[in-house]
């Protein structure tokens, strides 16, 4: 897929901090960062040579943007695993249990995606919701319904944020109101996957998006892995969420040898997939997991908030298994991926209590990592997003510490690596004054513009 072409070349200046593949933390202080059409061109520390590369690059410097006081500027957050229609239910209805909350609440909200005006008016909430939060890039389920999803993405193009959009698929184990038959299913699939493709979105990806193993038997499940091979697109689904919802996948499918064995028997283990969840995997299905390359989003808040369990991610990293982050709109309350770095310690934390001294738990760091270039290897995107390296997208947030009447007091004795941590702990969108995406700064130029938090509804 092409990026969004745009002419205008700039540098920013000032601090960058990141992740890489072998350290989870790298300020970059006093350095500057080219952007032309939306990738980065130069990474420069502002030395003396600062100003030939400047000239190299034909950038003048009323094209500098001069970070101040105590800015920062870190990559774009990556969400690998949000439901956009839930995004009403944000903040309520968290007293039942994944699958019973899946039937009383869960379902009745999505099926009023079928009528396209509502779903137009909620996907501009979501979006600009998350954008304001420093997500750029985003896996997002839809619903079933291919026109609505449609919708989605058009939204999502509009605003400029990065996405991977999938028409959910569910055939079975729902009500009469919201359930697909197999050949319509198959059918509204590739009608959706061919419309992505022909309307040239330039930041939209399409994905197959079979809900769970419970919703889709094998026969459909076998012939979207088809789907998803033929075109080298994503997969993203769920797996092992809760023990109850594995007793009843087990159920339906006895033939298997695990829940991920059906998953791989229909064909829908690539390295373009990702799977929500995970928690009560087995070491074999984990083994497997690493073995076609697959990513796990860790969706802590939600986890905890329709107590569905805790996974370790440690373990999961010690394994070599690509983990990224989640908000799991509605099961998780809290559209921000800085909500979902601090519950990922807070249920790191929890399982050190019960592992003992011995155990490391995630810190700040690591989750800054998952956060970002964690999330690009899940979505199988790290060449092209998840921190700074030339020749990747610059998709980037710029902090600002100090924001006035903001959640964050910094002290003279604060380091660098203090003020990111207390970014991560106490920050919130106050603080994130530039949103990124393809070196458009799309805070500016759309959300702020186009929508305010109480219209449209
Ligand atoms: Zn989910």
């Amino acid at each position: 897929m092409s990026e969004t072409l745009l002419e205008s070349s700039f540098a920013i200046s000032g601090t960058f901090i990141h992740s890489t593949i072998t350290s989870p933390l790298v300020i970059l202080s006093d350095h500057c960062i080219g952007v032309i059409s939306g990738k980065i061109v130069f990474i420069q520390k502002n030395d003396n040579k600062i100003n030939d590369v400047l000239e190299k690059y034909n950038i003048d410097v009323g094209n500098i943007i001069c970070l101040k006081g105590l800015q920062f500027v870190i990559p774009g957050f990556v969400d690998t695993h949000i439901h956009a229609p839930q995004y009403s239910n944000c903040g309520k209805c968290l007293d039942e249990d994944m699958l019973s909350w899946l039937h009383k609440y869960t379902f009745p909200t999505e099926a009023k995606f079928a009528d396209l005006d509502f779903a137009t008016k909620q996907y501009w909430k979501v979006v600009s919701r998350v954008v304001k939060n420093g997500t750029t890039t985003a896996s997002y389920f839809g619903t079933i319904h291919t026109n609505s999803t449609l919708k989605l993405c058009d939204v999502i193009q509009s605003i400029g944020q990065r996405g991977i959009v999938g028409k959910v698929n569910m055939n079975r184990n729902s009500p009469d109101y919201y359930k697909e038959n197999t050949t319509i299913s198959v059918q509204e699939t590739k009608r959706y996957v061919q419309e992505v493709v022909m309307r040239k979105y330039t930041l939209i990806r399409p994905c197959i998006t079979p809900r769970y193993a419970g919703n889709c038997c094998m026969g459909l499940m076998k012939q979207l892995g088809q789907i998803a091979r033929s075109n080298e697109i994503h997969v993203q689904t769920h797996i092992a969420e809760t023990t109850e919802e594995c007793d009843m996948v087990r159920k339906h499918f006895p033939e298997n040898e695990s829940y991920l064995d059906i998953y791989n028997e229909a064909g829908l283990l690539t390295r373009k997939t990702v799977l929500a969840h995970g928690i009560y995997l087995t070491p074999e299905d984990r083994k497997l997991i690493r073995e076609r390359n697959c990513g796990i989003s860790h969706c802590p808040n939600s986890n905890i908030s329709i107590r569905s369990g805790m996974l370790d991610v440690r373990a999961c990293l010690d394994d070599n298994i690509s983990v990224g982050l989640g908000t799991d709109i509605s099961g998780g309350y809290s559209p921000s991926i800085l909500d979902a770095m601090r519950t990922a310690i807070f249920t790191s934390n929890t399982i050190a209590l019960h592992k003992g001294p011995n155990y490391k738990p995630l810190d700040y760091q690591d989750v800054f990592r998952l956060a970002t270039l964690g999330g690009a290897k899940v979505l199988d995107m790290e060449d092209h997003i998840g921190n700074f390296e030339v020749g990747k997208a610059f998709d980037a947030l710029l902090v600002d510490p100090c924001v006035d009447g903001g959640p964050i007091d910094v002290f003279r004795e604060d380091t660098m690596e203090d003020i990111i941590q207390k970014f991560i702990f106490l920050g919130d969108d106050r603080n994130i004054l530039s949103v990124f995406v393809a070196g458009n700064d799309i805070l500016e130029n759309f959300v702020r513009q186009i929508s305010s938090p109480n219209d449209g509804i």
